[in-house]
């Protein structure tokens, strides 16, 4: 097999062309391979060794087009911070093509930062290395916990300085997606006012994500009901590791229920509801706790969307999409609250478990403990070392131990011992934009592709930062 052997097969291309601009990739003057996914190579089928080469830089950089590939910027519009923009589309990134992985599902492979598009507006459609390299150690700590994501395939640095500040070096990431299309696909493609249109892309999505929604009733209305319960699914997922998105914007919440677009991203240390990262999220519209009502704001921008094709008459399918956004908090409450009873070993449903997990939650955030040591110390009794004030977290134990909750080592793989510690993911990405030393971001990456296992002289990883690491860290969108 040669590097640009990727079998191709461009089903949105094909099924939907008034969806995309055709572009090509932006040429660079010097390709170099940071990192490339081997494990993620083989599953797409594809030659990792015959990747990880100036041939397989030159792909991922975008100099060289595969075989097969048919570069596209994808349309789509989007309420950002609950604002309506019509036209976003990919700006920095492209789509290169689909390829059918080993297990026979169909994967996106794009760039991103691959240059300008016909919707970069004023954007220069470049990424800098530091947020590529967030972008993929983010995603790959998120796969690594079980968790729907888009994935890095590689990330290559490009030769040239990118214009921000600092002049940091130029890259290109390389990623992987069950499909890209966004909530804001359909509202870019809704605000047409052609029903045929939305209905294409409806037959589209439930061919590639939803296939048993084509045999229903009322097929529009199936995909709403399936898509609001990945949806649930997935913030729920979100919440139980503490992981804030940050950018829960309309064109980065997608239909397949993957994460996706790690910008100002970031895990919570010490619980708080009100946890906030991003600069630009001043008002606290993504905060940790607004997660599950952001998604369903967001749902509701879908279903907008579909309500012609749900129902000709517009009161009753107004009706029938409001059915199912009323039943998305109760689903996410299930989610999350199954959820919760993984990380504490319940092994059986009661009724006071909510008041149960409630109560932890109180004390952690009254004391301001660290959110994944809490959970992962309870296996083997040094969470209570956390507290300031045990006693407290004594009385609650002694609820919890009466629930005689699972083993071990069953608790512990619900709990992760490694996160993406703020402050470990600075350095590693200061060490590769300062000093083009790759090993911190190499080594964070090779703890955290094993979150639930404690590791050799991987402790220094487990911890969370010192107050003066932690205070006032903030987090920047990745343009
Ligand atoms: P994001 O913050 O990545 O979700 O991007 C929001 C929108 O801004 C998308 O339409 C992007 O394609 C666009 N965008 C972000 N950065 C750039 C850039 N450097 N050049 C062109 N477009 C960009
Ligand atoms: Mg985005």
């Amino acid at each position: 097999m040669q590097a640009n052997t990727f079998h191709f097969d461009n089903s949105y291309a094909r099924a939907l062309p008034d969806f995309y601009a055709p572009v090509q990739p932006a040429q660079v003057p010097q390709p170099a391979l940071v990192q490339l996914n081997h494990a993620l190579a083989a599953e797409l089928g594809l030659d990792g060794a015959a990747l990880d080469s100036p041939e397989g830089a030159a792909i991922f950089a975008g100099n060289t087009v595969p075989l097969g590939a048919q570069p596209l910027a994808q349309a789509y519009a989007g309420h950002q911070f609950g604002g309506y923009s019509p036209q976003l589309g990919d700006g920095r990134a492209l789509l290169l093509g689909e390829v059918i992985d080993v297990l026979g599902a169909r994967r996106d492979i794009a760039l991103k930062g691959s240059g300008r598009t016909p919707f970069s507006r004023g954007g220069d459609g470049k990424a800098a290395l530091g947020p590529v390299l967030r972008e993929y150690v983010m995603g790959e700590a998120m796969h690594a916990l079980g968790i729907p994501t888009t994935r890095a395939l590689a990330a290559v640095t490009t030769g040239e300085k990118v214009r921000r500040e600092g002049a940091p070096p130029g890259a290109v990431l390389a990623r992987v997606a069950a499909s890209h299309i966004r909530v804001g696909t359909f509202q870019f493609v809704a605000a047409q006012g052609d029903a045929a249109k939305v209905q294409q892309l409806v037959d589209y999505v439930i061919a590639r994500h939803y296939p048993e929604a084509h045999d229903a009733a009322n097929p529009a209305l199936a995909l709403f009901q399936a898509v609001c319960e990945r949806q649930a699914a997935l913030i729920a997922r979100w919440m139980c590791v503490g992981f804030i998105h940050g950018v829960m914007n309309t064109d980065n919440m997608t239909l397949s229920g993957e994460t996706i677009d790690y910008g100002p991203c970031a895990f919570m240390d010490a619980y708080d509801p009100a946890t906030v990262f991003s600069s630009i999220d001043t008002q606290g519209r993504y905060a940790y706790a607004n997660q599950p009502g952001i998604a369903r704001w967001n749902l509701a921008r879908l279903a907008e969307c579909l309500l012609p094709l749900v129902d000709a008459d517009s009161d009753r399918a107004v009706a029938l999409v409001t059915e199912v956004l009323d039943v998305f908090p109760a689903r996410y409450q299930q989610h999350w609250l199954d959820g919760m009873r993984r990380k504490l070993g319940l092994t059986t449903v009661q009724d006071d478990d909510l008041a149960l997990v409630n109560d932890f939650l109180a004390l952690l955030e009254a004391q301001a403990v660290d959110f994944t040591l809490a959970f992962r110390g309870l296996a083997d009794g040094s969470s209570r070392a956390l507290f300031s004030a045990p006693a407290d977290f004594d009385a609650w134990a002694a609820r919890w131990q009466a629930r005689q909750p699972a083993l071990s080592k069953q608790v512990n793989q619900a709990n992760p011992v490694y996160i993406p510690r703020n402050h470990q993911v600075e350095a590693a990405l200061e060490a590769a934009v300062r000093h083009a030393d790759y090993a911190p971001f190499q080594r964070l990456l090779a703890v955290l592709q094993r979150p639930f296992d404690t590791q050799a002289d991987a402790a220094a990883y487990a911890l969370p930062a010192t107050t003066e690491q932690a205070a006032g860290y903030q987090t920047f969108c990745g343009t």
